[in-house]
């Protein structure tokens, strides 16, 4: 929390990056079960021209949160598919409740998932169980909600949401889609889970390491 907010979110940014290009193959792999494949190709897309602009806000001096906001941006713009929108809409939420900070505390940390949360249900309109990164997003954001109530420090919150996201992850393996592209495959996705979750927690995973550093 003594770190500087804008290359903090430069490293975080990096990282998702990173996390797109390892699992991009994967990604697509899962997305191409009952999907049309192009989850990984999409979200490393996405990440690259999210870090690509956020160097460039930063360069420019700009703030956290308008950093933040040109990478959802980009994001969303070069992504493509339901995924894009719907991390544009998460990372331009978290953005905006940072704003241009010069800090960033722990309880507006979590207040900054929360909004993540409801910006991502409110434009995908997916509810618990439908088998999509809602299912992930939701008790990922509670455990780290809960953990920073009962005083943990940020890396600890979120390294605690990490397992509880890997967890969540797997679980959906079991689900039935009831929203999106693989929908009308739904039984040839049972037993594979939802990519979307995937990337979702692998994203969180290399987020706790950054915070953690
Ligand atoms: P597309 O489905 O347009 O090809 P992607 O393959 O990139 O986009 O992303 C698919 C993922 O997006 C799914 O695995 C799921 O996690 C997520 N998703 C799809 N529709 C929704 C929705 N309405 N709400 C939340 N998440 C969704
Ligand atoms: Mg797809
Ligand atoms: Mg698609």
């Amino acid at each position: 929390e003594s770190r500087r907010v804008v290359p903090l979110l430069l490293d975080v940014l990096r990282a998702i990056r990173q996390v797109t290009i390892d699992g991009s193959q994967e990604f697509g792999r899962i997305d191409a079960v009952a999907g049309d494949g192009d989850h990984g190709i999409g979200m490393e897309r996405g990440a690259r021209a999210g870090v690509d602009a956020a160097e460039s806000a930063a360069s420019a001096g700009a703030g956290a949160g308008t950093v933040l906001q040109w990478a959802a941006d980009a994001w969303a713009d070069k992504a493509g598919g339901t995924s894009g929108a719907l991390w544009g809409v998460l990372l331009g939420a978290v953005a905006q409740t940072f704003g241009d900070t010069e800090a960033v505390h722990r309880r507006d940390a979590a207040t900054a998932l929360e909004a993540g949360t409801d910006a991502v249900m409110r434009l995908g309109k997916a509810e618990l169980g439908d088998k999509t990164m809602v299912d992930v997003l939701v008790p990922f954001s509670q455990a780290v909600t809960d953990r920073i109530g009962a005083g943990n420090t940020a890396a600890e919150a979120w390294t605690a949401g990490a397992a509880v996201a890997d967890a969540a992850a797997a679980a959906t393996a079991d689900l039935t889609p009831k929203i999106g592209r693989a929908r009308p495959l739904a039984d040839k996705s049972i037993g594979t889970p939802d990519a979307g979750a995937v990337s979702l927690a692998r994203i969180v995973g290399a987020v706790a390491a950054v915070l953690n550093d």
